[in-house]
């Protein structure tokens, strides 16, 4: 933890102590670099919170009924306009006559956002994200798949620990700390389910699934 949140605050101070004795120039650049740090510095400290208290079970479940279609085609309208700005196709596939589940319905809204954000930054355009639900057994089975960057066989174990990120993703000057994996374990865990990635590959895109008990 403290590794993550020193090496932007290392930089900011790099910054400013560059600006205070004269070997950085005051101008629009620099400050740009220094907001861009106090963003990821921010981000995180916001990230950490959120999974202390995920993690450590300090959170309360609010269950409600809800359709399964429902939730996808939330997912799918709030995430329409960005999809489209990247040129990326979002489809659904909902198997008919689903049964109403048991869930505390923002979190999993939550974790569905994670993993579809996520196979929006890890798709180049022209791509295509995919997000099923269908039944198996006792349990719904969520699914988001897309046409990205893939995950090696090697990085795949370590994707949902905390603060991984995979070399593909480190190398991006954006992109998130690497905690959204971890806190959504925690919320499917929450709901007596569990959740796993399966990619063929780097660069031949991966799969994203969750399971949810039904109840009754
Ligand atoms: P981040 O904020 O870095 O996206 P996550 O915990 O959500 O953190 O994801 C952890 C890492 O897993 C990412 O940094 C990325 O390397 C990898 N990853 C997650 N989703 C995908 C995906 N759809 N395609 C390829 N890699 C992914």
């Amino acid at each position: 933890v403290t590794h993550e949140l020193r090496t932007p605050l290392t930089a900011v101070k790099g910054y400013l102590e560059g600006l205070m004795d004269g070997v950085l120039t005051a101008d629009p650049e620099t400050f740009q670099q220094i907001h861009t740090e106090i963003n990821r510095l921010q981000r995180l400290v916001n990230d950490l919170q959120e999974l202390s208290q995920v993690e450590s079970g300090a959170f309360q479940l609010a269950f409600t009924e809800v359709m399964p279609s429902n939730l996808l085609e939330t997912i799918q309208r709030n995430f329409a306009n960005q999809f489209e700005e990247k040129n990326l196709q979002l489809d659904i596939e909902v198997e008919p006559n689903l049964p109403q589940i048991l869930i505390d319905k923002d979190r999993i809204i939550q974790v569905l956002t994670n993993l579809v954000g996520n196979a929006l930054q890890y798709t180049p355009s022209g791509g295509r994200v995919v997000i099923k639900v269908h039944r198996e057994n006792a349990n719904l089975l969520f699914s988001v798949t897309d046409t990205g960057i893939g995950i090696s066989a090697e990085q795949l174990p370590n994707i949902f620990n905390r603060f991984y990120r995979t070399d593909k993703s480190r190398a991006r000057a954006s992109g998130g700390s690497g905690i959204g994996l971890t806190i959504a374990r925690a919320l499917v865990k929450a709901h007596q389910g569990r959740i796993w990635a399966t990619s063929d590959g780097e660069g031949k895109g991966s799969t994203f699934s969750f399971l949810i008990p039904v109840q009754k």
